[in-house]
């Protein structure tokens, strides 16, 4: 089905994007995938293409196209069209920059807007802990007032760029009585602060080029200019960014479903079995035409929340329907096109074999399917 969504200048856009990734990742995806992480120049190479950082208002030197989210949802469905899992450009864009852009005062955006914007600062956000993923209310890191700074102790886990990232916005329990909306604060960590640490690149699944790492903090002194947002309101503030965050990783959904679907056709329009392309078999053929009429029912959908993002409409509960949807269709898909890949489907030169290992996490990270249809019922007054 058509989309309608787009204008010129996102086609135009579009070409950018596929280009830079053309000449700048692919190439290079084989390499990245062995090293378990990208080469970190290219968010520079990314940002001089307006790939990251388009967001950023012109005065600190990005590209000042900020309430589209198009742009940002090209650059995820082009991404998922390259097969390139590393560069973690939608975390940039779609995860980072309204925190960046939104919570900063104007003494932190003259201070880190300049190099987020050229690719030379890579953000994290790190709220995930060992004991605390789904249930934020859990998180123990703590930090608390001494002087001009916070005094920062715990550890995260599975923190995406948490290799790369040059700040990460680490969430804090800064007041232990007090309910969750009043509880927590962001605190911008910045590499090189003494009692920060990184461990290991975590071994994964898939995603093997994108860098997830765990992060200890002991006694980190944070002056209390890098507090991001306000003292005692990094739940709200978390929780006032995730629609864009789960919009994000459903476009990604639909684009890698669309992408594998349309390989997969190509599959078993020209692979024969019994004397006949294997795709022409009835079972195999109803099969396809059920997923290409998900996948078009679903883009329909994510670019409806595309359109009420951009317009300040999309609600909390409308983007869950749209996380846990698209990503469960995802595996399925999945599934059914490695299936028709027969022996071959298992094979990593082949990319749904990768695509298999790397679609496994969207179920899970940024609210699992279970957190999304929890939030989907408490909407029902369940
Ligand atoms: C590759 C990767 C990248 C990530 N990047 C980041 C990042 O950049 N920053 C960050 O902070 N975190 C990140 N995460 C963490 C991710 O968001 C969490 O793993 C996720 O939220 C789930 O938390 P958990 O792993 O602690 O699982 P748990 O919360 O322990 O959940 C385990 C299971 O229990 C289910 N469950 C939990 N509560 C309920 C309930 N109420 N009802 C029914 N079932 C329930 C869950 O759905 C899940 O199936 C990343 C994770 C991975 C693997």
């Amino acid at each position: 089905m058509q989309r309608e969504i787009f204008e010129a200048e996102h086609d135009q856009y579009r070409e950018t994007v596929r280009e830079f990734l053309a000449r700048y990742a692919t190439p290079h995806q084989q390499q990245w995938e062995s090293d378990g992480i990208i080469d970190k120049y290219l968010y520079v190479d990314a940002a001089k293409f307006g790939v990251i950082g388009f967001s950023v208002p012109e005065e600190f030197g990005g590209g000042g196209v900020a309430g589209d989210f198009r742009y940002n949802a090209i650059v995820a469905e082009e991404l998922a069209r390259a097969s390139s899992g590393g560069p973690a450009f939608t975390l940039q864009n779609d995860v980072l920059a309204p925190y960046m852009l939104e919570l900063t005062n104007d003494e932190q955006k003259a201070r880190w807007l300049p190099a987020f914007a050229s690719g030379e600062l890579v953000v994290a956000v790190a709220m995930t802990e060992p004991g605390a993923g789904s249930d934020l209310q859990g998180i123990r890191t703590s930090a608390h007032r001494d002087g001009d700074d916070w005094v920062l102790t715990g550890s995260k886990t599975f923190i995406s760029s948490g290799i790369h990232a040059d700040l990460v916005i680490v969430v804090a329990r800064t007041d232990p009585d007090a309910k969750a909306s009043a509880a927590f604060t962001l605190l911008g960590v910045e590499r090189g602060m003494p009692g920060f640490t990184r461990g290991r690149n975590l071994e994964k699944l898939g995603m093997h080029s994108q860098d997830t790492a765990e992060l200890t903090f002991d006694q980190v002194r944070v002056p209390s200019a890098n507090v991001i947002g306000e003292v005692g309101k990094g739940f709200l503030h978390l929780m006032r960014n995730l629609p864009m965050e789960r919009l994000s990783i459903a476009v990604t959904a639909v684009a890698s479903c669309r992408t594998l679907l349309d390989m997969t056709l190509e599959y078993v329009k020209s692979r024969k079995a019994f004397g006949t392309a294997i795709g022409s078999f009835q079972a195999n053929k109803f099969e396809l035409a059920t997923l290409e009429t998900e996948v078009d029912l679903a883009q329909v959908y994510v670019d409806r929340c595309i359109t009420a993002l951009n317009a300040g409409t999309l609600d909390g509960t409308d983007a869950a329907k749209a996380k846990w949807w698209t990503t469960e269709l995802q595996q399925r898909l999945i599934y059914t096109c490695q299936q028709l890949h027969g022996g071959y489907g298992f094979m990593m030169e082949y990319p749904i074999a990768k695509a298999y290992a790397d679609a496994r996490i969207q179920t899970i990270y940024g609210g699992s399917t279970q957190i999304m249809k929890e939030i989907i019922g408490r909407s029902l007054g369940l």
